[in-house]
């Protein structure tokens, strides 16, 4: 069976269009990013093109960026909204968060295969779900708190309706688009959640803005234990830290939770790895994603990790009381 790669090498022989590929390391930090610009500036590309997951693409951009190129983006899995966005995320070599690299425009061209995304583990395309999920949630609160976006704009009718059609597509479409992915199936509902995954969670985050959900997402990455849960399923527990934090209705967090416990996207803090819950160890978590500079204070009220820690919590309860309701 063919990689993806050898199917891009294909296209662009056939083509006749010049190429070089590049490996990348597994992270997107500055100096990945530095390096691959180096090499890549010795050719002198006119566009460069990202392919593979949202690190892999979020380096691709670092460099277009570097380099003034075109950027083309093509994601191998729908595990998150990178691919759309004219934003990297840059880690420490820790994989803590260093810093967004705003870029000056958005990728010229986002190249999806639906039969690819629905061939990759369904895990990301399930993760991809749980970034999906936060983007009505947080768009909104930014909209309450007239919070700026990531460029530094406001939000418009048209960004915030795109979010709410992104979180109505994933509760209508996104149980029956696990169930097809889990059988390597294109379905029309596949296609849906891979345009919200990917288009419409990046335009609605992008436009929007992010809150609490991607800030204690950042405090989970701090646990021991969370090293192998997924960007999306992170903020998907974010989310319902989120909605707890900001007193949503029970039958409101409900709804998010039975979507997540149905797509199978964690709901408990054990099901994210963490084994060590005691309020010291969670502090660790909220005291994080009260940092400075991070979304969590895009909140329409003041935020002190205190009133995270007790989301966390409860959040966690929520989610424990869901499994022994199943
Ligand atoms: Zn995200």
């Amino acid at each position: 069976m063919s990689t993806v790669q050898d199917q891009v090498s294909a296209s662009l022989e056939e083509h006749s269009m010049e190429y070089h590929f590049e490996a990348f390391s597994g992270e997107c930090t500055r100096s990945s990013a530095a390096e691959l610009s180096e090499k890549a500036g010795k050719f002198g590309p006119d566009v460069v093109a990202g392919l593979g997951g949202g690190r892999a693409i979020d380096t691709a951009k670092a460099v277009s960026h570097e380099l003034g190129s075109a950027l083309v983006t093509i994601p191998t899995v729908a595990s998150n909204d990178a691919p759309c966005s004219a934003l990297s995320v840059q880690f420490t070599e820790n994989h803590v968060l260093d810093r967004f690299l705003i870029l000056e425009r958005n990728p010229d061209v986002v190249l999806v295969d639906s039969q690819v995304i629905a061939e990759a583990p369904t895990r990301y395309f399930v993760a991809g779900m749980g970034d999906a999920l936060a983007t009505w949630f947080e768009a909104y609160t930014c909209t309450k708190s007239s919070a700026k976006n990531l460029p530094g704009g406001v939000t418009t009718a048209a960004a915030l309706n795109l979010a709410r059609l992104c979180h109505d597509t994933l509760m209508e479409y996104g149980v029956s688009a696990k169930l097809a992915v889990d059988q390597d199936a294109v379905t029309p509902a596949v296609e849906k959640v891979i345009e919200a995954n990917i288009l419409l969670s990046g335009v609605g985050f992008e436009s929007s803005g992010l809150a609490a959900a991607h800030g204690i997402h950042e405090g989970l990455q701090a646990l021991e234990g969370t090293e192998g849960a997924l960007h999306g399923e992170l903020v998907a527990f974010g989310t319902i830290a989120q909605l707890v934090m900001e007193d949503y209705s029970k039958g409101e967090i409900d709804r998010v939770i039975d979507f997540c416990n149905a797509v199978g996207l964690p709901v408990t803090l054990r099901q994210l790895g963490v084994s060590d819950a005691s309020r010291e160890n969670l502090m660790k978590a909220a005291e994080v994603a009260c940092g400075e500079g991070l979304t969590t204070h895009n909140s329409y009220f003041e935020v002190n990790p205190d009133l995270v820690l007790e989301a966390i919590i409860g959040a966690n309860a929520l989610g424990d009381a869901s499994l022994k309701r199943s």
